[in-house]
């Protein structure tokens, strides 16, 4: 088990957006976390990734209570999230964007080095060389010079993955990874999440849409308003009776 949420609970002031949650990521899976709009999907990301402190529970990465440390402190255990929507620096050419994205993550961990009494190793030719091989690997080589407010939507969600590759995750959070993506760039991307996987990335997917997540997921979680509703393999939560409750009137059934 990789992450383990326990008992998790976050208010915003009488809002109960995630209620006594408990579930956990394995080691070398893609949990798809499938939820109507509103059901607290990112909250729970918010949460896991240290943005928000929850209300009661806890919360364990590798076996290591995580709980109410500073976002830097989780990103530099591992625990790496990409943000719904774009976090990208848009002036910023995509080269820039992941040689940044090492530097932070550099100093994100330079009190964790200190105290290691490791170097920090902000080398400059090592950077670029991770930065180029990211590149290559996410197949945004053929671009690197373009600013990132010029790519297509697919290329700028590709750029999000390496901005988080560059952190070296061993935990990689989606937030709604596939929205707004044409069929195509969507089918690229689930094949570039398996090939994450393969490679011995664990992921946590966040979708509303069902069936986006269903052929991507080793396993579902599904919750609506904070709570957990099912959990099980992409083919029992499709015929789940309460899953298609929660989802009727929305996306599935038109
Ligand atoms: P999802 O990502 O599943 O669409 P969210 O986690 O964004 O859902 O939201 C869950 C609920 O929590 C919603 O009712 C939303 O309005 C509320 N919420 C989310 N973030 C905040 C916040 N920062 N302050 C107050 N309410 C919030
Ligand atoms: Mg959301």
């Amino acid at each position: 088990m990789l992450l383990q949420i326990d008992k998790v609970t976050k208010y915003f002031g009488g809002l109960c957006a995630l209620s006594n949650l408990s579930f956990q990521v394995n080691q070398g899976e893609i949990l798809g976390l499938l939820g109507p709009n509103g059901s607290g999907k990112t909250t729970l990301f918010n949460v896991v990734s240290g943005f928000f402190s929850p209300s009661g529970g806890r919360i364990f990465f590798d076996a290591k209570e995580i709980t109410g440390l500073r976002p830097d402190r989780i990103a530099g255990k591992g625990l790496i999230r990409t943000f719904q929507g774009a976090n990208l620096f848009k002036n910023r050419t995509v080269w820039e964007n992941v040689v940044i994205a090492h530097h932070l993550m550099i100093k994100a961990n330079f009190f964790e080095l200190l105290l290691n009494q490791t170097r920090a190793k902000s080398d400059e030719a090592a950077v670029r060389k991770n930065t180029q091989e990211i590149l290559e690997y996410l197949d945004l080589a053929a671009v690197k010079d373009e600013p990132a407010q010029n790519l297509p939507h697919g290329l700028q969600r590709a750029l999000g993955v390496a901005i988080a590759l560059a952190a070296r995750p061993r935990l990689l959070l989606l937030d709604e990874p596939l929205t707004g993506m044409h069929p195509e760039e969507s089918r690229k991307f689930i094949e570039l999440v398996r090939g994450l996987r393969d490679r011995g990335i664990t992921l946590m997917i966040v979708e509303h849409d069902m069936k986006a997540i269903m052929g991507v997921s080793d396993r579902i979680v599904v919750i609506n308003f904070g709570q957990k509703i099912a959990e099980g393999p992409p083919q029992d939560i499709q015929k789940d009776p309460q899953v298609i409750e929660a989802y009727l009137g929305s996306e599935v059934l038109e």
